[in-house]
């Protein structure tokens, strides 16, 4: 992916830089943060806050009781042209994994959550310490926010994202890239629904013809939803957990599941959540509750996005060949796309996202850090 000019003077400041990059990182993924371990996500924070104030920046924390507290670091505040850089720090894999995992080999390095996404938070830290330290800093407002609820769909940060996006004239989502370092230009819209069904119960043997069976009745809405999926369309939708019924001679008056939706545009999702509140009742006195949507709406890579990667791709040509794509997954992306230009996909280069894997290519900081240094310049 690197283009001929290895001696841009970024890529020649943070080849120097790598090992303190590397050994910083190596301290943020040995504090281990599934999202709801807050003490371990308050931990990351701690030292995000501190390295933020090393080099500048004005820090906010905002303090959550049910969540890890979020992070927002401010340069140059009240200065034109904002940029918001949105990262987070929670991940996916609860505590007693580091040390089982993590590794260097091969020039990778591997841990959990190290590629999803502390990598990212070291490749934001040191684009901005690139700036500064070889006096190209622009003059304008970057905002970092390190969330702490990204994987649990960002109930709590949300707000705080919007607000952070509000007026700015770049946002930048710092999750992993796609293989080869592509920019993730589209995200798949991340729909949660609930069914319950309410029946009447009693007895399996003498009072069946009296009973409305929940299990039943249930048993052809999941076949109905399952049946909304569309490949071709980029819609999936999946009855991924039920729960229904008491006792084994008892006919079960309750049941309930919980879809998991998928859909690449807006469209698409407006008609699935359509389709599943136009679910009726098949068996006579069932009744149905239906309740959910689309958490993260799709983010489509419409003729704004493709502006968007196209000047990008232009800004970072002395560095690296930039190609986009798209991401069958959700990310906070999905609140900032509505409101200002967003493109997301900046973090590092590496594989396994949420698996056991999980790893990134260590000399991809260089590069990926240098890219984020040029598009903060000259953005
Ligand atoms: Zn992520």
């Amino acid at each position: 992916m690197r283009a001929e000019n290895e001696s841009h003077p970024f890529i020649a400041y943070l080849e120097a830089q790598l090992p303190a990059m590397t050994e910083l990182l190596t301290r943020i993924v040995s504090i281990e943060s599934f999202s709801t371990d807050k003490a371990g996500v308050d931990e990351v924070g701690r030292l995000i806050a501190h390295e933020l104030r090393s080099r500048g920046a004005e820090v906010t924390v905002f303090p959550q009781t049910t969540t890890g507290d979020h992070v927002l670091g401010i340069f140059n505040r009240g200065a034109g042209s904002p940029i918001a850089m949105i990262l987070h720090m929670d991940t996916v894999h609860p505590r007693g994994s580091f040390a089982s995992r993590y590794r260097i080999e091969d020039g990778r390095m591997y841990g959990p959550g190290v590629f999803d996404m502390k990598a990212s938070h070291v490749i934001a830290l040191y684009a901005v310490q690139t700036l500064q330290a070889l006096g190209q800093m622009p003059n304008r407002e970057i905002r970092m926010l390190f969330t702490a609820d990204e994987e649990i769909g960002s109930f709590t940060s949300e707000a705080l994202i919007v607000e952070q996006a509000r007026g700015a004239q770049l946002v930048m989502v710092m999750e992993p890239a796609l293989a080869d370092g592509r920019l993730k230009s589209s995200r798949r819209g991340v729909g949660n629904f609930k069914v319950v069904v309410h029946g009447r119960a009693s007895h399996a043997g003498g009072g069946h013809e009296r009973g409305i069976n929940a299990i039943q009745e249930m048993a052809h809405h999941v076949l109905a939803i399952q049946a909304l999926t569309d490949y071709q369309r980029g819609i999936a939708t999946t009855v991924s957990e039920i729960k229904g019924g008491i006792a084994q001679n008892v006919v079960p008056d309750r049941c309930e599941i919980h879809v998991d939706a998928r859909a690449n545009t807006q469209a698409d999702a407006e008609w699935l959540t359509g389709q599943i509140y136009a679910l009726r009742p098949v068996l006579p006195g069932a009744r149905l509750e239906i309740s959910g949507k689309f958490e993260r709406p799709p983010m489509e890579c419409d003729a704004e996005r493709l502006a968007i990667f196209e000047r990008m791709k232009q800004i970072v040509a002395p560095i690296l060949t930039l190609e986009h794509g798209p991401s069958g997954a959700g990310s906070d992306a999905a609140f900032t796309a509505p409101i200002a230009p967003t493109m997301d996909g900046l973090g590092a280069v590496g594989d396994g996202l949420h698996a056991v894997d999980e790893h990134i290519i260590l000399a991809s900081l260089i590069e990926r850090t240098a890219m984020n240094a040029l598009i903060l310049q000259a953005w």
